[in-house]
């Protein structure tokens, strides 16, 4: 495939991914509406060793639900928040895809239980009120590459 490219606003910081994302899921939830500033995010979860980025980005540590925590990290000039670290998932980085130059489709929507009511889903099969199960939700080539 062709590397995705993105950038933060001021395009001071440019990152590819080299490989297809494993999965691409929006959240609806409050806290993803909070750091967004808007009403649900696109979260693209790559392989760390994938992920090239070019630019200076700082990071702050964040409270997750599971209590584990993420770090966020940011354009130092624009403060775009472009991909974040789960201490959950180490080798991984889940990358703000709506800062990708060309949209990408989100394969599932989490947190479907705190969605804005005005935000009309259409695919019911890929909504889930909370979270999936990974194994059954996630393409078996994805599931083989995080092992
Ligand atoms: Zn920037
Ligand atoms: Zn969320």
């Amino acid at each position: 495939m062709t590397n995705l490219n993105g950038s933060c606003a001021c395009g001071k910081v440019n990152y590819s991914i080299l490989d297809k994302p494993l999965f691409t899921q929006a959240c609806h939830c409050k806290n993803c509406k909070k750091s967004t500033g808007s009403s649900f995010v696109i979260h693209s979860m790559v392989l760390e060793k994938d992920f090239k980025i070019t630019g200076e980005v700082s990071s702050t540590d964040l409270p997750t639900g599971s209590g584990k925590g993420y770090k966020a990290y940011f354009c130092v000039i624009c403060g775009v928040y472009l991909y974040c670290q789960y201490n959950v998932s180490k080798g991984r980085v889940a990358v703000r895809a709506a800062t990708l130059d060309e949209p990408i489709e989100p394969q599932a929507h989490i947190f479907v239980k705190d969605k804005d009511p005005w935000i009309e889903l259409p695919n019911k099969d890929i909504c889930h009120d909370v979270m999936y199960d990974r194994e059954k939700t996630w393409p078996q080539e994805s599931l083989d590459r995080i092992k």
